[in-house]
């Protein structure tokens, strides 16, 4: 490894890139983040000049680095727009504090902040979901319910706001993990996640960090000066995804560069598999069943709650 950066020839290195051998000096990091940001925008067409986008920002350092780093590249695109999106699910403690972060944050770079909670949207929050044990009777793991209903919030907020894009801020280990989480659950009628596809009176989802490793985004979030979260979810130690994680962590360790590999050979498939949409006779967005997840999930909640 060289003790040089790569691109400046400056001596003061932060971070070597292993899968591409590459070094950095701290500003040129950033600005590597930046312009690889930029690139994967363009090569999958994810941003159009006169979007209002909508960002979703839990309040964690992934997704305030996104809101920075859109801020930053929207400013050449005088047309669109950007505002944040907050979804509160009721967590006390810890979605306290990243609302907070995301209201401090979204401020300081003068960008338009909303935020919508379960309690107002669905008529619960996950909090009383869990305690009250109705995530136990319906047989979900706490997990799940926030998932499915978070995704489903983003988008009746961004609706309500006259957002024409979503973008969210999940990076490669995210989208990697998403897969293999289809694959073992044997679900294997996914769709590529974060790739913009425009249907009639549906709001595109895009994910600008998909080619961005999550390590790399943490390290842009730290020398950046973003907030981190002091409080844990609460309930994320039953989730199965930190299996996948930990063993594509490790993966990624020993063999640099495998975590884009299994994103290409994913996508490869995908291209040959993508399906025409059903819609949710519920809520009309799009679904590969009846009733979406989201609105069977609500309706299975509501129910137990009655009783
Ligand atoms: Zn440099
Ligand atoms: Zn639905």
């Amino acid at each position: 490894m060289s003790n040089r950066c790569s691109v400046c020839d400056s001596s003061e290195v932060i971070f070597y890139r292993r899968y591409s051998g590459e070094v950095f000096c701290r500003k040129c990091f950033l600005e590597n983040i930046i312009d690889r940001v930029r690139a994967t925008i363009s090569k999958y067409e994810l941003l159009k000049p006169f979007d209002k986008i909508a960002v979703a920002v839990s309040g964690g350092k992934d997704s305030l680095s996104l809101l920075r780093i859109l801020e930053k590249i929207e400013r050449d695109f005088p047309r669109a727009s950007l505002v944040a999106v907050t979804i509160d699910e009721g967590i006390p403690e810890y979605r306290d504090e990243a609302v907070e972060n995301a209201v401090r944050y979204s401020r300081s770079l003068g960008v338009p902040h909303y935020v919508y909670s379960f309690r107002e949207l669905f008529g619960f929050s996950l909090t009383e979901v869990v305690e009250s044990n109705v995530a136990d009777a319906v047989g979900l793991q706490p997990c799940t319910i926030c998932g499915v209903l978070r995704r489903k919030a983003l988008t009746i907020a961004a609706r309500k706001l006259g957002a024409t894009v979503i973008a969210t801020a999940h990076t490669l280990d995210d989208i990697v993990q998403t897969y293999f989480l289809n694959i073992l659950r044997g679900d294997t009628r996914f769709t590529p996640i974060g790739i913009r596809r425009e249907a009639e009176d549906v709001i595109p989802r895009v994910a600008p960090f998909r080619l961005i490793p999550e390590r790399e985004i943490v390290l842009y979030a730290y020398i950046s000066g973003i907030p981190f979260q002091t409080h844990d979810c609460p309930y994320v130690e039953r989730s199965m995804r930190d299996s996948v994680r930990l063993f594509l962590t490790e993966y990624e360790e020993k063999f640099p560069g495998s975590l884009f590999s299994a994103l290409s050979s994913f996508e490869k498939v995908f291209a040959r598999s993508i399906q025409e949409d059903k819609r949710c006779r519920r809520c009309n967005e799009p679904t590969s069943r009846e009733l979406c997840r989201a609105c069977e999930i609500q309706e299975t909640i509501l129910e137990k709650m009655k009783r």
